[in-house]
Order: structure tokens, then C-alpha cells, then sequence
């Protein structure tokens, strides 16, 4: 099967065309990281009318691409839940004028699975497995069990992580950095915390110690590391810590945090997994995917965690842990593969914006 994947959930008009083997035919994409940047956060008008003025030419480009011939294309799959409504529609209106167009059939997708399941068009990973989202909407530890059965095991009670790291380098300025100005929070966070002589400077009281499941929280590390940029602003008489001396101190030590978060709550969901009998103990296996795991030292830090206990650890290549096309493609391939309906008839009041993923088991996880 061919499938031509739509992705316009967020900030990311993405297209691709991926075949049954999990071949790239064709793949375009259009960022608006940029314009959110200097807008201070993603407005959902500004970014569906970007959508709007893209998406045909994104479509257009991943098609020319792919040089294959519309008639060897079996199906149209868009994202449809979850993310901004307004992002959302003008996907499913541009499937629904493709489907009608060339009669293709439309296959709706769940945004979090296409990011949990591409990981398989790069390696043979078998379900079930475990999952580790981390991005700029989501925090969440989930089961595959199958295509499209999960059981979700905890997620973030406030900010996602993604989410926390743009707004830490929001107040921190570092777009004023001439070298981070273009880049997304998490990804300026990362290289400026490389420089960094000492991750231990600061010490940010680590979430939910006393909470014995596999939910994630980031609003206090946010607001704790606030407080500290606001203590050395007033001590250098300074507003934007990217002045300070110490702000690659400052953004080794949140990044530190947060991965140690996240890395205590894997491992607990490892151990449930592994009582419970959900994960067959020879074939431990945990994906990450979603922008954050686009950060190396959380990447680095998860496989050392991996080690430690036995389960081998997945990425797929950081440009497609970011939105894009391919994943939805992919989505399409795999439902198709396992004989899922085609959806008739899928209309926009259909469009999802809140979903959540799988049966949600996180109460349990104790
Ligand atoms: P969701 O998938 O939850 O709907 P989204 O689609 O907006 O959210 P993604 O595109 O998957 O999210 O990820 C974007 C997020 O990833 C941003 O918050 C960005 O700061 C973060 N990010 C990108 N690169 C890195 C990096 N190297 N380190 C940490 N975070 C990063
Ligand atoms: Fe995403």
C-alpha cells in the first residue's frame, strides 16, 4: 500500500507519501517555529492561516517528490485528533478535497499514535512495547499493545515538557542569542546547556517524590527555576538571564531536571510493566518519540536507564520525532496493513481536539 499522510495538528504543515515497506517517497514540510518564536507562543489564528497558505504547495512539493503517480496512491491519511482545532480543519478540508478529487479513501489518525508508531518503520519492534512521548503538548507513558490498542500509564498533571522548555527559554531570552535565536526552546536549552562548566549549579527540587505512579509534572521545576533567574537578574541588575554569567549553568541544570523526571517515571512504568506482565521480559523494549526526544541528553540519559534494566531503546531519527508527514503516512500504512476500516465520510465536526490516548490505566500504576 501507498499512502499519502497529511500532519497540520500544530505548527507543522507536513506531508509525505510512504509505501508499504516504509519507503520515503516523498516529504515536505513547512515549520512555522520561526514566526511563533518572535510572536512569543503559538496563536492558533496565525498558525491555521499559515496552514491555510501552504498546504497545497506542501502536498504539491512531497507529490512531485515521490514522482509517483497519483493513481498508485491508496489512501489519504490526516491527522484529525488531538491539537488546535483551527490547525486541524484545514488538514481534513484539504483530505476530503484530495479523496474527492481522485477518490482516494481517507484514513483518520490520532496524532500521539503516529508519533508512538513510527519508530517501526525504522526497526523491527514488535508489540507490545513501551512509549515514551515527550513534546511540546504531551507528557505520557504508554503501552502498544497493538495499531491501534494502548494503555496509557500516566501523563503530565500540568505542563508538557516541551511546553516548559520554551517558556524557560522564553524568560530566560535566549532568542536574544544571536546562535539560538532561530532554534525552539528545547533545542537552545540543549546546546546552551552543553557549555555549560557545571550542571549541578543549581539545585531545582525534583516533582512528585512523594506520588508512587507514573504521572509527570514540570510546573514547579518551571517555577523554580523562574525564581532563580529572578534571584540572579536582581543580584547583576539585569531582566533576561541570557546576560547572566551563569546561563548555561542555569539551562544544564533545568535540562538536568527534567531529565531525571522523566527518567524516574520510565523507570517505575518499567517495573509495572514488567509485574504486571505487559511487557514479555525477553523483549524489553521502550521507544521514545515526540520534539523533546529530539534532545540528545535525555536520549543519552533514557538508553543509560535501558541499561540498567535490561530494556533496549528506540528513537527515531530526530526530524521525524518533530511533526511531519511521514509519521501520519506511516499511520495510514499500518492500519491499512492490519485491515482497519477507511473512514466514509469523515467530516470536520468529526476533528477531535482533545484525545486521549488509549484506555487509561493510571490510576492503577501504583
Ligand atoms: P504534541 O505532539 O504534543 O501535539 P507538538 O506537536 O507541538 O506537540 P512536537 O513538534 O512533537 O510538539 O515538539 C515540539 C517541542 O519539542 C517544542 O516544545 C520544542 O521546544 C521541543 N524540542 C525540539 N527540539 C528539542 C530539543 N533538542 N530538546 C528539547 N526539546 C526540544
Ligand atoms: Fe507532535
Amino acid at each position: 500500500a501507498t499512502i499519502l499522510g497529511i500532519e497540520t495538528s500544530c505548527d507543522d504543515t507536513g506531508c509525505a507519501i510512504v509505501n508499504g515497506h516504509g519507503q520515503i517517497l516523498g516529504e515536505a514540510l513547512h515549520s512555522q517555529t520561526l514566526v511563533h518564536l518572535r510572536n512569543g507562543g503559538i496563536n492558533p489564528i496565525i498558525a491555521r492561516d499559515l496552514h491555510r497558505d501552504s498546504i497545497d504547495s506542501i502536498v504539491g512539493e512531497a507529490l512531485a517528490k515521490s514522482q509517483c503517480d497519483i493513481s498508485n496512491i491508496d489512501g489519504v491519511a490526516v491527522t484529525v485528533k488531538p491539537g488546535l482545532l483551527a490547525s486541524l480543519q484545514i488538514g481534513v478540508k484539504y483530505a476530503k478535497y484530495f479523496s474527492r478529487k481522485y477518490k482516494k479513501p481517507i484514513i483518520p489518525i490520532h496524532h500521539m499514535e503516529a508519533h508512538a508508531l513510527v519508530a517501526r518503520m525504522y526497526e523491527d519492534i514488535q508489540f507490545p512495547f513501551l512509549v515514551l512521548l515527550i513534546s511540546g503538548g504531551h507528557c505520557l507513558l504508554a503501552v502498544a499493545k497493538d495499531v491501534e490498542d494502548f494503555l496509557l500509564l500516566g501523563q503530565s498533571l500540568d505542563d508538557a515538557p516541551g511546553e516548559a522548555f520554551d517558556k524557560v527559554a522564553r524568560r530566560m531570552k535566549l532568542r536574544n542569542i544571536p546562535e539560538y535565536s532561530h532554534l525552539a526552546g528545547g533545542r537552545a536549552i540543549e546546546l546552551a546547556a552543553k557549555k555549560a562548566k557545571d550542571t549541578h549549579s543549581f539545585q531545582l527540587p525534583p516533582p512528585l517524590v512523594r506520588s508512587r505512579d507514573c504521572n509527570f509534572s514540570f510546573s514547579g521545576l518551571k517555577a523554580s527555576i523562574g525564581r532563580t533567574i529572578q534571584n540572579l537578574e536582581a543580584r547583576h541588575g539585569v531582566v533576561g538571564a541570557q546576560v547572566i554569567p551563569q546561563v548555561h549553568e542555569l539551562c544544564a541544570s533545568f535540562q538536568l531536571a527534567v531529565t531525571e523526571h522523566l527518567m524516574h517515571r520510565t523507570e517505575r512504568a518499567m517495573e509495572f510493566c514488567i509485574k504486571k506482565e505487559l511487557i514479555p521480559p525477553d523483549r524489553k523494549n521502550l521507544v521514545i518519540s515526540g520534539g523533546v526526544a529530539c534532545n540528545d541528553f535525555i536520549f543519552e540519559s533514557l538508553k543509560a536507564l535501558g541499561n540498567k534494566t535490561q530494556f533496549k531503546v528506540y528513537r527515531p531519527p530526530p526530524p521525524v520525532c518533530t511533526d511531519n508527514g511521514i509519521m501520519i503516512a506511516w499511520n495510514g500504512v499500518e492500519k491499512l496493513r492490519k485491515g482497519l476500516e477507511f473512514t466514509p465520510n469523515f467530516d470536520l465536526k468529526d476533528i477531535e481536539p482533545q484525545c486521549p490516548l488509549g484506555v487509561n490505566i493510571s490510576n492503577q500504576v501504583l
